[in-house]
């Protein structure tokens, strides 16, 4: 899973990109200091293996990882090539999802900049959010054109191109009116040919609303966070209340120590575990386990995926040559207290082709090639 970090210069990417990953991007009061997008992998936290890995200390203890990816130079007329424009909006095409930071802290030292850098202007979330969603919109607008284009010449071929060519002509509409194609209503079979198109704003969408610690502390009072609260909600896009900061503070704090620090501010998991588990659920991902001597590891599958394809992530030769699966869900395991008492109990199930994996699942594939 890849994740595309965007916003407006100086509204914390950076330093979110930072703290989830460690990875030192740099983080300054200053647009367009991140010119090429900078990557990061991240272990996707799971108890569970941590358990396993516990039981069975295996050579290799291997979590599941997303991809983030830090893509500044968004500003207003990125679409048209301002900021470096179109690089960026290739990079977020290349995202499962979109994070959108939005700045909801006021900075007298930090400048809110939408347009160009020698502009201040107040800190405004909801118009941030409009000036980023309005240039994507736009490269999908220029985008969906040339697909009309493409559907008028070849529609003189074939007539079967004449649909196509109403469907995104329609889109393009509403696409030319602001909205974004997230929001076009449209038949299940019109849908299914706009997913191919692979639009920007078709993709699903977590804002991270990005504030101070006083207003972390109190969100139901914070304005901004509010505002940006009621876009996501009419949108059915999730938002994710996060302290760029003090995730920075957090991250250079291991184990207890991190705990008690999140305790104190009266927290349970730190911003990136929230940013992981909003992103599985809006992506409808889960997560099964595969254990033993040499290796303990869980895999990223989407919801509804049966148990071959499921088998496929590991090798291509296991859905090919896949027999059984034997599975063994990981509460039931733990209510057992180990893989044998559950065994013992009848609960290791043997599953076949059309099983379809669920969350949790400890699997050992049979297969034969
Ligand atoms: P980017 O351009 O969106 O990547 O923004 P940066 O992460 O580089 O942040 C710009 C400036 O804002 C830096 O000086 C950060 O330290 C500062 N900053 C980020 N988050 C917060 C915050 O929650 N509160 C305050 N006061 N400053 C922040």
């Amino acid at each position: 899973m890849k994740l595309g970090i965007v916003g407006l210069p100086n509204v914390g990417k950076s330093t979110l990109f930072n703290a989830i990953t460690n990875a030192g991007a740099e983080s300054a009061n200053y647009p367009f200091c991140t010119i090429e997008p900078k990557a990061g992998m991240v272990a996707v936290p799971d108890a569970r293996l941590d358990r396993l890995a516990e039981i069975y200390e295996p050579d290799k203890k291997t979590p599941a990882v997303v991809e983030f990816v830090d893509i500044a130079g968004l500003v207003k007329g990125a679409s048209q090539g301002a900021g470096l424009g179109n690089k960026f909006l290739a990079n977020i095409r290349e995202s499962d999802a979109i994070v959108h930071v939005v700045r909801c802290f006021d900075d007298e030292n930090i400048m809110h900049v939408v347009a160009d850098a020698s502009t201040n202007v107040p800190v405004d979330p909801l118009g941030d959010i409009e000036t980023i969603d309005l240039e994507l919109i736009m490269a999908d607008l220029e985008m969906v054109n040339r697909r009309v284009e493409k559907a008028q010449k070849a529609a003189k071929g074939d007539k079967k191109f004449l649909r196509e060519a109403e469907v995104f002509r329609s889109l393009a509409k509403h696409l030319d009116a602001g909205k974004s194609a997230r929001t076009f209503d449209c038949s299940p079979e019109d849908a299914a040919l706009i997913a191919t198109s692979d639009l920007l704003t078709l993709k699903p969408i977590i804002y991270a609303a990005n504030t101070d610690e006083e207003g972390f502390a109190n969100l139901e009072k914070n304005r901004y966070f509010q505002q940006v609260r009621q876009v996501a909600q009419a949108e059915g896009a999730e938002v994710l209340p996060i302290c760029a900061k003090l995730e920075q503070d957090v991250a250079e704090l291991d184990g207890e120590e991190r705990q008690m620090f999140l305790e104190e501010l009266g927290v349970k998991e730190s911003g990136l575990d929230r940013l992981i588990k909003c992103s599985y659920s809006l992506l409808g991902l889960i997560s099964f386990l595969t254990y033993g001597k040499d290796e303990c590891r869980a895999w990223t599958i989407r919801r509804g995926t049966k148990a071959p394809q499921a088998a496929g992530k590991i090798h291509t030769d296991i859905e090919r040559g896949f027999i059984r699966a034997e599975v063994l869900s990981y509460e039931d395991m733990e209510k057992c207290g180990s893989v044998a008492a559950a065994k013992e109990k009848g609960l290791l199930r043997s599953e076949g082709k059309e099983y379809l994996v669920q969350d949790g699942d400890m699997i050992y594939f049979r297969f034969n090639v």
